[in-house]
């Protein structure tokens, strides 16, 4: 049976991000995803995401800032472009309620300013002022963030897999793990293709983890639902390019964001957390009518030019109760690390991946993980 000293079980960007810094770490790795390279059944598909440092929890802010480093590592290793920084604003509606429990713009700059990153604090006449293509209503406090903007999706993901073979790491498509098993010094790795021994695994298969952890009494609380997100196709785009257009977010009762016109002539915008919940299994692909028309005319009063919906696709998120990440190795299991992303990773993937490959290889990580351990109760956390 192969030997290897770290196995990553799953390959989207979390999967892909820990087999890139373990191999870069010199460890022999192997990496196994279930379907093809490049597929859409997962959350690291299409082409944007948002990267921002604004965020409401000190250790988000700071894991963030650790984020633009490693991407930046990235560019340079790879000669390709991820990052298009934007600036983003936040806008807090007074009803900001919900799902993400920083809530107001003061819990946002309270943990800026405790990682000494600038901002600015704008009223709805400064951000009309900026952004005519806002149409704020009274009341609404915005966190402006110059540092924020997108990461390309798909070619992240691509580049850490490329990287990381690079560094001598097998990456395996179209191979399901089935089980783990526990051996004293490691953990054997059943797949559809054979079996495989590791000192450590990395479990980073978000929506279907639980099928793994499972049989190793270790399940972890998850919602999973399939998200949707729509390109809008503005009359002009001029006034929405990169450079002219912020990726933003809308928390009010419900959370929304969305981004500039970035790679094709329209623009892209979601609702977080929409609740459209179904396992992988039960996963339609077919977008709901009910959350595009609520998108559609919640567009229509934020960004009146937005134009017509052009099309819609779907993602899936994997939400902890507190949707906190889980970056902690199991804890019966210290040879089973999990990294899991609560539907809002992708921005820290290169350095949620170095510290899976820390934990794996060096049983220790210089980061602060202390919000990320494996969750008992549900609770209701700040992000
Ligand atoms: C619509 C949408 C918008 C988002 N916007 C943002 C954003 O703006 N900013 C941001 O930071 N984040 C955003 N996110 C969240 C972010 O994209 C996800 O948190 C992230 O992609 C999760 O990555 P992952 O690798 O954990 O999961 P996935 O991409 O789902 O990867 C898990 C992989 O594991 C594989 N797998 C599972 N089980 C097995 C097995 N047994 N054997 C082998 N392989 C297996 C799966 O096939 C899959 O490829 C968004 C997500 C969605 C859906």
């Amino acid at each position: 049976m192969d030997q290897f000293d770290v196995a990553v079980v799953g390959l989207g960007v979390v999967g892909s991000a820990a087999a890139y810094q373990a191999a870069l770490k010199g460890a022999k790795t192997i990496g196994f995803e279930q379907f093809e390279f490049g597929h859409v059944r997962g959350a690291s598909s299409d082409t944007s995401r948002i990267v921002r440092t604004s965020y409401g929890t000190p250790e988000y802010v700071k894991l963030a800032q650790d984020a633009y480093r490693e991407w930046s590592n990235l560019e340079q290793r790879s000669g390709l472009q991820m990052l298009t920084i934007t600036g983003g604003v936040v806008f807090f509606s007074p009803d900001a309620t919900g799902i993400n429990s920083a809530n107001s713009a003061s819990e946002f700059t309270k943990s800026l300013d405790a990682n000494g990153l600038p901002y600015e604090l704008l009223s709805p006449q400064e951000v009309k002022k900026r952004w005519p293509q806002f149409n704020l209503p009274q009341g609404v406090e915005t966190v402006f963030t110059a540092d924020s903007g997108i990461v390309h999706a798909g070619r992240s993901v691509a580049a850490f897999q490329n990287e990381a073979r690079q560094e001598g790491a097998i990456l395996r498509e179209n191979t399901r793990v089935d089980k783990i098993i526990p051996v004293p010094d490691g953990v054997v790795i059943k797949t559809s293709k054979g079996q495989f021994r590791a000192a450590k695994v990395i479990l980073a298969a978000d929506a279907w983890i639980n099928r793994l952890l499972k049989p190793l009494d270790a399940e972890i609380p998850l919602t999973v639902m399939q998200e949707q997100v729509t390109y809008f196709k503005p009359h002009d785009l001029a006034p929405f390019e990169t450079t002219k257009f912020p990726v933003w977010i809308w928390g009010g009762k419900e959370w929304f964001y969305g981004f500039p016109s970035y790679g094709e002539p329209s623009i892209k915008a979601g609702r977080d957390i929409a609740n459209n919940i179904m396992t992988p299994e039960q996963r339609t692909f077919a977008h709901s009518p009910q959350l595009l028309e609520q998108l559609t005319s919640f567009m229509e009063a934020l960004i009146p030019a937005k134009g017509q919906p052009l099309r819609t696709v779907t993602c899936q998120y994997a939400i902890t109760p507190d949707r906190q990440f889980i970056i902690s190795p199991l804890e019966k299991y210290k040879n089973i690390i999990v990294g899991l992303g609560g539907g809002h990773i992708f921005k820290f993937a290169p350095a949620v991946g170095r510290i899976l490959a820390e934990l794996a290889i060096d049983g220790k990580t210089d980061s602060d993980i202390s919000l990320f351990g494996i969750p008992r109760t549900p609770t209701s956390s700040k992000l």
